[in-house]
């Protein structure tokens, strides 16, 4: 409870709208808990339709003012909101670590990264170019220009409860368009932090509007959004059902859509590799977030000639890894965001160990710390009919498979629906430009583990969505191009 008090200055309960904190209509609220211990947080509004529609109108009001502003003017209110988050960092990332789970230098440095977003969507605001197309008719000029979408619906998960609602709000503002927001029921409270901090610095009434929801709540309130024919955009990051589902629902009024969807990443290292380097990469791209993260390695495939040492490095590190909840300052590895988590990651493991898996390290429930905990773990001998092979595990899981040449590993790697992120580690320049060239992913990590910046396009392909976050592309998301043509000019 003492964390909770420090933080009560950040924490806020109710509804953003029209730049009031308001109570759900029904008056309804849901508990947020610490997935460490399952003590309650805070009590926050559940939404209604009603609560959705009443941000959607704010939102189309706030519009044409919004719009009309000009892109420096903007980019001045995401300056001051990025700074204001960086001064808040510390408690941000206390705040992240209490209803997420994750330790707190990760929270913190999730602050860093989401801020780092906001930072360059306010520069990039101010480089909206269109285009003079060279004259096709005498007394003609045809130009296009780029144009805020309008009012953007933005839905984000839990897992990076700054960072991915950051990425979304501020690419939208920067662009003119305004927003209606909703993040996921495990983790309301950091973008609420977040919206009350835009709020401070600018941001004005209408113009970022967030409703919070259970579980139960929230289908009926996001419909309210993809059936209202003013969001002309759904921005989304989750899994791969929910974001074809909001595809195919809000179909009737074709709006623009981002879709950041689930991903199975494949880890490759070849036997030309340099082993330690592969080693810390995979460790660095697993372990971040207990495991939770949509890049996160799924599947690790070795090459049989360095197989066995590569397992034993391995295990070796990530049974070193110290598991505890996010305050002691110690912890590397927190507890699972929830019981459905920590059930997945339990049956996946059995299943694999059913189908032969030997568990290097790790492989069972760390219930002496708490209901959410697994023991990071390393598994042997994996194969494409075990679960973890097909599904999304989200947890601190490694299945080692073992295969012979590069046709093989390509082949297997790109053998999912999904196409998020994909890593691989060779010391052959040769080999570097094919398999580069093969993988079937938006983001390719060559002989690295960290990828994510906000200068790269972040996002997929297949089933793990389209769009792209970050980089120069970012804001084509939130832009439509309008061409004009001028006639009767000489
Ligand atoms: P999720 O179940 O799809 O939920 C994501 C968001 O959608 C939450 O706010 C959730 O609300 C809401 N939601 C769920 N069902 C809905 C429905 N029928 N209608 C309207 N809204 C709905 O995903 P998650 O479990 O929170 O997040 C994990 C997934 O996100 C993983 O698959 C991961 O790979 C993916 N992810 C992708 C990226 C990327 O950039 N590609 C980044 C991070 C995570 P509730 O919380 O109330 O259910």
């Amino acid at each position: 409870m003492t964390r909770t008090f420090e933080l009560a200055g950040l924490i806020r309960s109710d509804n953003f709208i029209d730049g009031a904190w308001t109570p759900a209509q029904d008056n309804v609220r849901f508990a947020v808990t610490n997935p460490a211990s399952g003590e309650i947080i805070a009590e926050v509004a559940d939404s209604s339709p009603a609560d959705a529609c009443a941000a959607t109108n704010a939102a189309a009001r706030a519009l044409p003012a919004w719009r009309a502003r000009l892109p420096k003017e903007r980019a001045a209110v995401l300056h001051r909101w990025h700074a204001l988050i960086m001064a808040n960092l510390d408690a941000l990332g206390a705040l992240i670590s209490l209803e997420q789970g994750k330790p707190l230098a990760e929270g913190k440095g999730e602050v860093a990264y989401g801020a780092s977003y906001v930072a360059w969507f306010a520069e990039e605001a101010t480089r909206i170019y269109g285009d003079l197309i060279p004259q096709q008719q005498r007394g003609k000029r045809m130009t296009a220009v780029k144009e805020p979408v309008g009012v953007v619906a933005a839905i984000t998960p839990w897992n990076f409860p700054l960072a991915m609602i950051a990425r979304k709000i501020a690419p939208a503002l920067a662009a003119g368009c305004t927003v209606v927001a909703k993040p996921a029921e495990d983790t309301p409270l950091t973008a609420s932090a977040l919206v009350l901090l835009a709020h401070e610095a600018g941001v004005p009434p209408g113009v970022l509007n967030l409703i919070t929801a259970s579980r139960d709540h929230a289908v009926a309130a996001v419909a309210e959004w993809l059936h209202d024919a003013r969001v002309r955009k759904i921005t989304f990051t989750g899994s791969t059902p929910v974001g074809k589902y909001l595809a195919r629902e809000s179909a009737e009024t074709l709006k623009k859509l981002s879709l950041e969807l689930g991903g199975n990443a494949p880890f490759i290292v070849f036997d030309d590799a340099d082993l330690e380097a592969a080693v810390a990469g995979l460790m660095a791209a697993k372990f971040r977030n207990g495991g939770q993260t949509c890049v996160c390695p799924n599947r690790v495939y070795v090459q049989a000639g360095v197989y066995e040492r590569f397992g034993a490095l391995l295990a070796e590190r990530v049974g070193a890894l110290k598991v505890a909840p996010a305050t002691d300052p110690a912890a590397q590895i927190g507890p699972m965001i929830n019981s459905r988590a920590l059930d997945k990651i339990a049956r996946h493991v059995d299943d694999a160990v059913a189908h032969g898996a030997r568990v290097l390290t790790g492989g069972k429930r760390l219930a002496e710390l708490g209901p959410h905990y697994y023991a990071p773990t390393v598994l042997a001998d994996a194969t494409a009919a075990m679960q973890l092979n097909s599904e999304e595990t989200f947890g601190p899981i490694v299945p080692l498979f073992r295969f012979e040449d590069e046709a093989e590993a390509v082949s297997a790697a790109n053998d999912t629906p999904f196409g998020l992120a994909a890593y691989f580690y060779s010391e052959g320049v040769k080999r570097i430009d094919r398999v580069a060239r093969a993988l079937e992913a938006g983001i390719v990590g060559i002989n690295e583990g960290a990828v994510a910046s906000e200068a790269a396009p972040f996002g997929g392909v297949k089933e793990s969505g389209y769009g792209r976050e970050g980089s120069k592309y970012g804001l084509d998301d939130y832009l439509s191009i309008k061409y004009l043509c001028q006639g009767n000019l000489e």
